[in-house]
């Protein structure tokens, strides 16, 4: 672990000393609502109706807790739509039910903690999706709207219970800005390591490059608590990522240590 992360810094800062590279993620800081000892959200089962507008379908997802974040739709291929729920599990009890509307199949695969959602859309009506939660059921809802021509939806039930949120609610909870916090900086300059390497040099640049990576792959807002070298304290930084309205809040730390066998943070 320690030989990756120093590919991402310079590699004079990784030779003589091993830096051990601390994330921390700041979720109950940053989302008061979500209280600070939430249960995990568990997928039970996953429902399909017609918007009652007719102007498309709804997915509805049925959870036992309310969703801490979750990623914003998007095409990871043409007409497969790809939702990720962040710290949420599966029931045991889950049942794959049949899809309606555009979907024509669709798959519920944990990764690494987290659910992804894939829907394979039938592609015959441009759809736009959001993603809101519904405040009556802590459900998440999945609107996909057709846009543009008319429907052949004259078939289609209507359906009472499935109104989507309002854009309010939903821009709540989409996770749509990060904010990146690059430990020390200015006359703080964190741990030192071998030749004088400064802890606030080197996490000042893998912040740098997380950042990065972030907008490139998941296309998110990402707001710097610092992106150059400075001093900013603690109390700052809490305020630059409450005003950013950032949903999930990364420190990032390195301490040094002699010892090259030294793992942990
Ligand atoms: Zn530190």
């Amino acid at each position: 672990m320690t030989h990756r992360l120093c590919l991402m810094i310079e590699k004079s800062v990784c030779r003589p000393w091993i830096w051990l590279i601390g994330v921390v993620l700041g979720f109950s800081v940053l989302m008061p609502t979500a209280g600070a000892a939430q249960a995990t959200p568990v997928v039970e089962r996953i429902s399909f109706s017609a918007q009652d507008d007719g102007q498309g379908y709804v997915v509805r997802i049925h959870t036992t807790e309310q969703l801490a974040a979750y990623s914003e739709p998007r095409f990871v291929q043409r007409n497969q739509l790809e939702v990720i729920l962040f710290n949420t599990q599966l029931s045991s009890s889950y049942r794959q039910e049949i899809p309606g509307g555009p979907v024509q199949a669709y798959t519920v695969q944990p990764r690494q903690g987290h659910l992804v959602l894939l829907f394979q859309l039938d592609g015959q009506i441009p759809i736009e999706a959001t993603a809101s939660r519904d405040r009556a059921t802590d459900h998440m809802l999945l609107g996909l709207t057709y846009v543009g021509e008319a429907l052949p939806m004259a078939s289609a039930p209507a359906y009472q219970g499935d109104a989507l949120a309002s854009d309010d609610d939903r821009g709540r909870w989409r996770l749509d800005t990060i904010v990146i916090d690059a430990g020390h900086g200015g006359h703080d300059a964190g741990a030192i390591g071998a030749g004088g390497v400064r802890e606030k040099d080197v996490v000042l640049a893998v912040a740098l490059r997380v950042g990065r990576y972030l907008e490139e792959l998941l296309g998110v807002n990402v707001i710097y608590t610092r992106e150059d070298d400075r001093f900013i304290t603690l109390r700052d930084r809490g305020r630059i990522a409450n005003v950013a309205e950032g949903k999930l809040f990364i420190s990032i730390h390195a301490n040094a240590a002699s010892n090259r066998r030294a793992q942990g943070t």
